[in-house]
This record gives structure tokens, sequence and C-alpha cells, in this order.
């Protein structure tokens, strides 16, 4: 289930960053790509350089133009110019499908430009269990780290939305899945904390689509109750917490923090959900209704109060702060 989505999560990191300076011709890209990508990558082959000029395979140019300019919409299958798809807050211009985000792209979309004061960057998950599956835990976490720049897969901070004052954290799938693990719970159960002392709106957009980290066991698991208790005091301290759920929310993420929110947002078309719809099928046994875990599915059955597009998010969290009056 991890390996499934990540390569998916790969493909779009890649596509937002433009190779392009100018708008120039089509063909021609460089036919070895800069294998910057971290080296735990599949590909041996392209580690030597200097056979990749004498040989020209006619698929490889194609692929690095489709990477760098374009991209695939996985909603419609058309191609996007990626920095269409840009411009429009990593939406398809043509079917609004929402594509994967970063965390530093979130805050970018989402906070009063320079706004963001980052807590807590020091954190950084440990192995205690010295766990290992189809590599040790601690590799796979400095794969990730270099791959995608983060120490772990939660950011938290303190910024402005639309000049309101906010306490902030945000998830990113593309690190382990999103998964909650000791520094996720940290992070996030210490920004609520503040929160409430500061007695600050909390906005918390989540994209894990990992739940529980495993390769943390129960160290993992008991971040879903520590940060749920965190939420429960700031609730009672009288605190406004909106939840955004983004594709895709689900496991112990979704069944915690995600879904305590006084007000629960979700993107258009996001997974939101606990165990995915194969595990649900083989234990229930029983006909699994179309898009059940979708966001427009659970607004529909209430356990989320509103679907939001990306383009609005901005704006709907600020008129929920006045609103609220906080
Ligand atoms: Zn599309």
């Amino acid at each position: 289930m991890a390996d499934r989505s990540l390569p998916q999560v790969a493909a779009a990191q890649q596509g937002s960053p433009p190779r392009d300076p100018s708008g120039g011709a089509l063909p021609t890209p460089p036919l070895v790509q800069p294998s910057g990508d971290g080296p735990p990558a599949e590909e041996p082959t392209s580690a030597s350089p200097a056979a990749g000029r004498a040989e020209p395979v006619p698929r490889r140019p194609k692929r690095s133009v489709a990477d760098g300019l374009w991209k695939r919409c996985p909603g419609c299958q058309a191609m996007i110019f990626a920095k269409e798809a840009e411009r429009r807050l990593g939406v398809c211009p043509q079917c609004d499908y929402h594509f994967y985000v970063s965390a530093r792209e979130r805050i970018a979309q989402l906070l009063d430009e320079g706004t963001f004061e980052e807590w807590y960057a020091e954190l950084e998950p440990a192995d205690p269990l010295e766990f290992c599956d189809k590599r040790p835990y601690i590799e796979r976490l400095r794969a990730e780290q270099q791959r995608t720049g983060l120490r772990d897969a939660a950011v938290v901070g303190a910024a402005m939305i639309r000049a309101r004052r906010v306490v902030f954290g945000v998830t990113d799938s593309a690190f382990i899945m999103g998964s909650m693990g000791s520094v996720v719970g940290e992070k996030l159960t210490r920004a609520i904390e503040r929160a409430t002392e500061e007695r600050l709106p909390l906005i918390i957009v989540s994209g894990s689509g990992g739940g529980a980290r495993m390769h943390e066991g129960i160290l993992s698991l008991m971040q879903m109750a520590k940060v749920s208790a965190a939420l429960a005091r700031y609730d009672q301290a009288g605190g406004l917490f909106i939840s955004v759920l983004t594709n895709p929310t689900m496991g112990g993420v979704a069944a915690s923090f995600a879904s305590l929110g006084d007000l629960v947002f979700a993107e258009p078309k996001a997974l939101i959900g606990f165990a995915g719809p194969r595990t649900i099928q083989a234990t229930i046994r029983i006909e699994l209704p179309k898009g059940f875990q979708t966001s427009e599915f659970l607004l529909e059955h209430g356990f989320i109060d509103r679907v939001v597009r990306r383009c609005d998010l901005k704006s709907e969290i600020a008129r929920a702060i006045d609103y609220c009056g906080k």
C-alpha cells in the first residue's frame, strides 16, 4: 500500500519544479538528467553519465519532457502544462483535480507571505526499535529526508491568514506517507498546547495516507491519544480548531486529530477514511457504496462540514475564524 502511492507523489513532485527557463522548443532535453534524487533510486543505469550519449533511447527524452513541462492529470488523463497547474495552486484547469502539494507549497499557498515562523524544526525521529522491514528504518528516514527536504512529515508554526494570527500545522504525504510517528505527534501536540496558551485559532492541514507509523510501534500509536488529549484541553479552553483534510487522509491520522476539528473542511475528491476499501470489503463482506471514502460522500453523510476548493481555502478559513469570533 505504501509503495503504490509513493511513486505518484514522487512524480508530482518532479513535475512541480519547472526545469524550463523559457517557453522554448519541446525536445532536446539533456539526455543525462541531474541524478540528484536520492541515492536509493531504482536506476543504477543512470549512474554512468558518460554512457548516456552513446545510446539514444527514444523513450527517454520523451519522458523527461513530460516530467518537466507537462504532467498527466489523474482526474481527466489530459496532459496539463505544469506551469499552468502551478498557477492554479496545483489544480487541473480542465477537471479541477487537486494535485498533491508539498508542505512548503501549502504554506506558500495558504499563509500570508513571509509570516510563517516555524516551530520545533529541530525535532528529528529516532529509531528506538531498530526497526527493519525492506530496509532499516533509519536508512529509510535519511533517504526520505534527503528526498523531501523535511526532517519528518509534519511542519508546524505560527503565521497569519489574511492578517489573522493562527497556529498552523501541515502533514506531507511525501514523507513516509505522512504517517504519524513520534515526531509528528510531538510537533502537533506542542503546537496545540501553544495555541491553547496563546489563545490562537488552530489550523491543521492533513495529507497523511499512512496513519500511524508502524516503524515506531507503540511510540507511534500513542501519538493518537496524545494529540487527541491536547485537542480536548484546547477545546475546553475555548479554542477554534479548523481541520483541513486533503488527499489522502487515512488511518490513525483520520482517526485522531484530523476528525476532531470544530470545523472539518476537505478538498474536493480527497480520499478520506480509516482502512482502505479492500480491507473493509474483505472484513465485512458487503458491497461498499461507490465513492464512499471521498470528500463529497462524507459531506453528504455529515462526517465533514464543507468541501472547499483549494483556491477558496484561505478565504474560507479566514471567514470561519471571523464567524466564530476568534
Ligand atoms: Zn484533469
